[in-house]
């Protein structure tokens, strides 16, 4: 069970006989209790002391509610219960849903935090048709009935014609199988032309591009040769909007936070609805490439990022409620689809175990198969701890199969972390491999750590704002909103 918060009053005694398994914390005047279902529960002490003990009158409120929820050990729906859990883990059951081919390492922009650690370099940093080949034999070779392959790099765009032949082999595959495959392409857009436009839209490509906020700031955190790159963004990102109006495939647009943006979360917000977006999404920095070696000069504390957070959050939730726009913030509407819904939206980083291997596979350029995104970026530091295999020698099968999954598989369990097993986050959280080699150069959580702070932050405020009803509802909306973020992994 976990420790007593200190501030308690009296000592609350627990009766696992009569307590279903539950974890918990204090959290304002009450209690917060969560399951392994993901349901959850704000108790008074009173109630909560009741619940430990086993004593709840049986004909009370509380008791029906925290039954249905799965709370009460003497009324357990054990069939029911373990019909939602394998819904909440549907993931676990398909094979890898993300391929992520990075057609090139090579990039036109200096980003200050750029994860990838891309280069200025020739076409030997280009994936070639030959290893493209290899690539979606693979995604067609692997079991889940529907995938999406995100292309990336560096810039996708510098390698057109690899990724148009992806494309075209891709729909052409398509014609004898009953897979499904959907396209995603994440880009920084200067590269873009009419005719490639064309050819994307044609083909059902989504796009994903990066803003992080009025031009002052964008430019400062993504420099492009030349300068300007938040104007080329805007150009090409009104043009896409116009033309995918009708269509399910809108831009969409990824936003990291640097020390710089500390601050700036108004403009930010309000770049993002001057544009018309659908939704952003705040992401804190990783300690990968560029963003590792700058950490003094664009980094910050995880307290720093969630007050930045929270503070952004507040006036997206103002605008939303007040009519001024309509603006889904991505992490929150993660976590709230676990809390709030039967579902899981299956993002990689946040399940137990992580997607890394078994959720997701990046191919890098040069055929070398890593567990995800994030383990090709510490390749490209040298560190290829995360590497699953080699498309030259390897097939889909043998991939699967290999060592270094079953490894990071292991060691993304959150119920075997010492602080996870007992945290009331439990059921909506998970832990990452990668950052914790890149932080401690071990593939297990130790603690402090500056992603699991972040984490308890945004979990912290979701629930504390979860008791306004006018809030919850929005809440509730931003759940079941399918709006989804092609490139939502890098
Ligand atoms: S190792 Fe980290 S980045 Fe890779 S899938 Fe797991 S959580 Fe995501
Ligand atoms: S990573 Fe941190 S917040 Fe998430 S479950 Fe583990 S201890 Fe809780």
């Amino acid at each position: 069970m976990p420790k007593m918060p200190r501030k308690q009053k009296k000592e609350i005694e627990f009766n696992p006989q009569r307590t279903g398994f539950l974890r918990f914390k204090r959290s304002g005047d009450e209690y917060l209790v969560t399951n392994d279902i993901g349901e959850y529960a704000f108790l008074t002490e009173k109630v909560f002391s009741k619940l430990a003990a086993g004593t709840l009158d049986k004909k009370s409120a509380e008791y029906k509610d925290l039954s249905r929820k799965g709370f009460v050990r003497d009324y357990m729906d054990f069939a029911g219960l373990a019909d939602r859990w394998h819904e909440k883990n549907h993931f676990l059951f398909s094979g890898p849903a993300l391929h992520i081919a990075v057609l090139t390492r090579r990039c036109n922009h200096d980003c200050v935090y750029c994860h990838a650690s891309s280069k200025k370099g020739g076409r030997g940093l280009d994936m070639t048709k030959e290893t493209a080949l290899k690539v979606l034999d693979s995604v067609f070779a692997s079991p889940a009935p529907s995938v999406t392959i995100e292309f990336q790099g560096g810039e996708p765009l510098l390698n057109w014609p690899v990724l148009e032949f992806m494309v075209k082999e891709a729909a052409e595959r398509l014609k004898t199988t009953d897979k499904k495959v959907g396209l995603s392409l994440v880009t920084n857009l200067s590269a873009m032309t009419a005719e490639r436009l064309d050819f994307l839209l044609k083909h059902n490509v989504a796009i994903c591009t990066s803003l992080d906020g009025p031009a002052d700031l964008h430019n400062k955190n993504r420099v492009a040769t030349g300068g300007g790159s938040h104007a080329e963004v805007l150009k090409w990102w009104k043009i896409i909007k116009k033309r995918t109006a009708r269509s399910k495939n809108g831009p969409d647009a990824l936003l990291t936070v640097t020390k710089q943006s500390l601050g700036r979360h108004k403009d930010i917000v309000d770049e993002y609805v001057r544009i018309g977006a659908r939704s952003i999404f705040l992401r804190f920095l990783n300690p990968f490439g560029a963003a590792k070696k700058a950490w003094g000069r664009i980094g910050y504390t995880a307290r720093e990022y969630i007050e930045f957070y929270t503070k952004a959050l507040d006036y997206v939730i103002d605008l939303n409620l007040k009519k001024k726009a309509s603006l889904v913030e991505h992490t929150a509407r993660i976590f709230l689809r676990k809390i709030l819904t039967d579902t899981d939206p299956n993002f990689m980083d946040l399940r137990s175990p992580c997607g890394a291997g078994i959720g997701q596979i990046a191919y890098d350029y040069d055929g070398r198969v890593f567990t995800c995104d994030e383990g090709r970026m510490l390749a490209a530091e040298g560190t290829d701890a995360f590497c699953m295999g080699d498309l030259k020698k390897e097939a889909y099968a043998d991939l699967a199969a290999s060592p270094t999954v079953k490894c990071v598989v292991t060691a993304s369990v959150t119920d075997i972390q010492t602080l996870c097993s007992s945290c009331v986050y439990k059921p909506y959280c998970g832990v990452c491999p990668v950052f914790n080699y890149s932080e401690h150069n071990d593939l297990y959580m130790h603690h402090p750590n500056f992603r699991c702070e972040i984490y308890t932050g945004v979990m912290d405020y979701l629930f504390a704002r979860l008791r306004e009803p006018k809030v919850k509802k929005l809440f509730e909306s931003w759940a079941g909103s399918s709006a989804g973020v092609a490139g939502i992994h890098v």
